[in-house]
């Protein structure tokens, strides 16, 4: 597979080193010369999930890493199940967080750790990743243990939920976490900053889990086959897809299997007040705001970092950018949201109850839609109890993770404290 990078097209790179670089020169996103398109999608669709994502990560990587590596990278990484359940009779959720995280970062998070654990030898492996909630625990989770590698993971203080905290900030190990005293945007920038220093890049040899790579995005493409192999078993049309946004990773992996040939009506992008990306296609000027906290928490991101991926797709399909419907919602729309599919028999949480109420605001009559269930309720049962007045039960996941200590440290948003903490304890 060759990839390359966005902002110096002249800088090209094989999948290996795109996934153990993360990021290219000027921190340019690397981006694949080609996408592969998939034949005889009625027959891939009727095959069981573990052994079409085998094809479908096949079809970009085999020809560099070999079929048989993908087969078991995807065996080990994919150990959970997909679920696509009925909210109403014209939207389905596809749940995302039957993971040992329970979020959909677990997909992305645990192949990328298999990927850096069988192609980058012995080479010892630096992470340094920030999270906005969920990737945390499931970078934490999947590379927990991993002989080679040592993680840093950065989260912006008291802006995620305690549960969310605890999940990736008690394992210890190597497994190293920093509270910081900002946003989300702010750890991202920290992280950008650490790519760029020249001491850190060189003596440290920095990776980053986060959505920027590549490896993360190809694994995700794999559950929209499954979304739309399970929607298609029970109607007889494409469906429209609504993705809760905040990096637009998710978003991206999506547009990557429309345009391996996946049968998608449509997509809605779908965000919180921090809506950079419902103006940017209303109005036609990008114009990042200063992040606002809400209830979607792990959307609160003002300067999405895959959107040139999201414009690179567009533009080498020849699709447009008016094909992909924004819309954000307020913290009422949300609860509103979240309380009407609690009165349809299905319980949510506000991430997903964005996309569905996104959803319906853009669904013609004739059309079905899918919004993506990309975090288990019980990861947000401090605004789920009080939204809809119940007492949610903790999944064991959540319950183990309770009672123990926070091990994070707390650091300014400044970039010379952070060096010298990485300089320390990697
Ligand atoms: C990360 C996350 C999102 C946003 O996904 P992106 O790929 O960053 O757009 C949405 N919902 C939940 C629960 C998340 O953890």
């Amino acid at each position: 597979m060759e990839l390359y990078n966005l902002k110096h097209p002249s800088q090209v790179v094989s999948f290996t080193e795109a996934l153990t670089l993360g990021l290219g020169k000027d921190r340019g996103l690397f981006f694949p010369s080609e996408i592969p398109v998939l034949e005889d999608m009625d027959a891939l669709l009727a095959l069981p999930f573990v052994e079409r994502s085998q094809k479908v990560l096949g079809a970009w990587l085999a020809s560099e890493i070999g079929q048989d590596a993908v087969d078991s990278l995807v065996e080990k990484a994919f150990n959970f199940d997909v679920k696509l359940v009925k909210a109403d009779d014209s939207k389905y959720c596809l749940e995302l967080f039957h993971g040992p995280t329970l979020a959909f970062k677990d997909f992305g998070a645990r192949f990328m750790a298999q990927c850096l654990n069988e192609l980058a030898g012995d080479k010892k492996i630096n992470i340094l990743t920030a999270t906005s909630g969920d990737t945390g625990a499931a970078v934490a989770d999947a590379f927990f243990g991993l002989d080679n590698i040592q993680v840093v993971v950065l989260y912006p203080k008291g802006k995620i939920s305690i549960l969310q905290e605890k999940m990736f900030t008690t394992l210890g190990g190597n497994i190293h976490t920093v509270s910081v005293e900002s946003d989300f945007d702010a750890c991202q920038a920290l992280v950008k900053h650490a790519f760029e220093d020249s001491d850190v890049r060189d003596g440290l040899h920095l990776n980053s889990a986060n959505s920027i790579n590549i490896s993360r995005l190809l694994a995700q493409t794999c559950y929209y086959f499954e979304a739309v192999a399970q929607f298609k078993r029970q109607h007889n049309q494409d469906p429209v897809i609504a993705v809760p946004s905040g990096n637009f990773g998710n978003l991206t992996a999506g547009l990557f299997a429309k345009a391996m040939g996946l049968p998608i009506a449509g997509f809605v992008a779908a965000t919180n007040s921090n809506d950079t990306v419902p103006r940017y296609l209303e109005q036609g000027d990008w114009l990042p705001q200063a992040t606002v906290a809400t209830m979607s928490n792990a959307m609160d991101v003002a300067e999405p970092s895959n959107w040139p991926r999201v414009e690179a797709i567009v533009e080498k399909m020849g699709w447009s950018l008016s094909d992909i419907k924004g819309v954000a919602l307020s913290e009422e729309d949300t609860s509103d949201s979240l309380k009407a599919l609690i009165c349809q028999g299905y319980l949510s949480e506000p991430h997903a109850a964005i996309a569905a109420k996104a959803l319906e605001l853009t669904l013609s009559t004739e059309e079905k839609g899918i919004f993506l269930g990309t975090a288990h309720p019980a990861k947000f049962k401090d605004v789920v109890d009080k939204e809809l007045d119940i007492e949610l039960a903790l999944p064991i996941e959540l319950a183990a993770v309770e009672n123990k200590d926070i091990l994070s440290v707390t650091l300014a948003a400044n970039f010379n404290q952070l060096k010298s903490y990485l300089f320390n304890v990697l």
